[in-house]
């Protein structure tokens, strides 16, 4: 879905011009005239990016700003102000009303859509993690890594190998950042794979190519989402839309004005960080759905979608697929007499034990309380049968020890195998057999291995 745009300004034809630009490149447009209207508007209609003139009579583009950025319903907006071509010092009081962005007038079409897609990448991540964060709230699960995300202490790289404009921006930016200065490009690629949120390349570099910099970033891996912002000399169109093309994510153009560089810095290194808390906690939810809490076994839920797969292929052709079911001799006992806490200790230490007795391809599974599975892939019953015979000696041979060491407790445990038949197979009927078994092995005595005859 192509992004909404709000313009704001007390022009008409301004905001027409604008319209007309954006809605050519798909851009969907809403606009307002004043001050109080665009308040109104962003409100109501939730924009993605508001572009906001600062001259209006009334209220002006910094009051707009500023009361955008404290209603934390729109605070998350990003705001480009348009300044007049000499805005030096409206920047400032730009960056002090929260805005993120700025352009000057007359809008320069190229900057206008270098900006305006930077920001609409930075507002899509930002909408995914509010949507995240809500929901993970109600989880209980997260809480506030929105607003404890700044765009401060960031690790820049900087690529340039203009000694003079090199620690210039290194020390405008070590006020607020950790900036390291790379003139040697193969040295700076290395140092890119490491923690860096923003590599800083100078694109008019002497001695190295800065596109061809720019585009080795993009293609390795390593460095693939770390952002690029690129000094440009604004006079050289064509590698400036090159540099664009390639996939750097803002530009800077010189002379380079502190204040905006710090600015673009910022806005780069909280998408950075935005991206990777969302990485972090995709990766994480997804492992606390398949991962038992207490053992840090895989659950049930993620068996399940293994051995469905497994025994179809079996059931095709493929290799035998054997499965263990494991269970603890009495553990209601060792509950009633030590504690449902001993109990855990049992279950944790049984987990150890039973992860480190199966071969790499096999999946420890915690079933559900006192029950566990092995999934054996490629494995005959024979098989299958030596291994639980293994880590039932492993279990009976040594005693657990328990709260501390202060007590030592001697657990054994039955295990039911069964092995896929070739034709029909299902995990039901697979779990069902290696179920009979167990239920043998226990009725049997218990402390030993049944396998389900083939
Ligand atoms: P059997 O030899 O026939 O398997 O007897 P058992 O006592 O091991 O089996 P039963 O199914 O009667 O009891 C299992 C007990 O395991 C009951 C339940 O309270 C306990 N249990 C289940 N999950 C947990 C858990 O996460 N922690 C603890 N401490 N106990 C659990
Ligand atoms: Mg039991
Ligand atoms: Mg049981």
């Amino acid at each position: 879905m192509s992004a909404r745009i709000l313009v704001v300004d007390d022009i008409e034809a301004n905001v027409r011009l604008l319209e007309a630009k954006l809605s050519a490149e798909y851009y969907r447009v809403l606009t307002a005239a004043d001050g109080p209207t665009a308040l109104a508007m962003a409100a109501a209609e939730k924009p993605d990016i508001i572009l906001l003139d600062v001259m209006m009579p009334g209220m002006d583009g910094f009051q707009v700003c500023r009361r955008l950025k404290d209603d934390p319903e729109t605070r998350h907006i990003p705001v480009v102000l348009v300044t007049a071509l000499d805005g030096r010092t409206d920047r400032v009081a730009g960056l002090e009303a929260g805005a993120d962005e700025f352009l000057t007038k007359p809008i320069d079409d190229v900057m206008l859509f270098a900006r305006v897609r930077s920001l609409t990448r930075l507002k899509a991540v930002i909408d995914e993690l509010r949507e995240r964060e809500a929901s993970g709230r109600r989880m209980g699960l997260i809480g506030g890594a929105v607003s404890r995300m700044g765009g401060t202490g960031g690790r820049i790289l900087i690529v340039d190998d203009q000694e003079r404009q090199a620690r210039r921006v290194s020390v405008e930016l070590s006020i607020e950042h950790r900036p390291v200065v790379e003139q040697d490009p193969e040295k700076a690629l290395m140092t890119a794979r490491g923690p860096v949120d923003l590599v800083i390349v100078n694109i008019n570099a002497k001695t190295f190519d800065g596109l061809r910099f720019c585009a080795q970033l993009r293609s390795d891996e390593a460095t693939r989402n770390v952002p690029v912002l690129a000094i440009v000399d604004f006079d050289e169109r064509a590698r400036l839309v090159k540099a664009l093309e390639i996939g750097v994510n803002d530009i800077l153009a010189k002379p380079i004005d502190p204040q905006e560089l710090s600015a673009r810095a910022k806005t780069q290194i909280r998408r950075k960080r935005y991206t990777d808390y969302l990485r972090d906690n995709l990766d994480h939810s997804l492992e606390l759905a398949v991962t038992d809490q207490l053992t840090g076994l895989h659950n049930r839920r993620y068996m399940t979608g293994q051995l469905e797969a497994l025994t179809e292929r079996a059931a095709h052709g493929g290799k035998p697929v054997s499965l263990l079911v494991l269970d603890i001799d009495h553990f209601k006992k060792i509950n009633d007499s030590f504690g449902h806490d001993v109990g855990d200790e049992v279950l944790k230490e049984f987990a150890v034990r039973l992860a480190s007795n199966v071969r790499g391809m096999d999946l420890p599974v915690r079933y559900g309380g006192e029950e566990f599975v092995i999934v054996m892939p490629d494995t005959q019953l024979i098989d299958a049968r030596r291994i639980a015979e293994r880590i039932r000696l492993h279990v009976a041979g040594s005693p657990f020890r328990v709260m501390g060491g202060r007590e030592l407790l001697s657990v054994t445990i039955s295990i039911g195998v069964a092995v896929t038949l070739p034709g029909e197979e299902t995990p039901q009927s697979l779990l069902k057999r290696a179920d009979e078994a167990l239920y043998e092995a226990k009725a049997s005595g218990r402390n030993r291995v049944i396998a389900h005859a083939a």
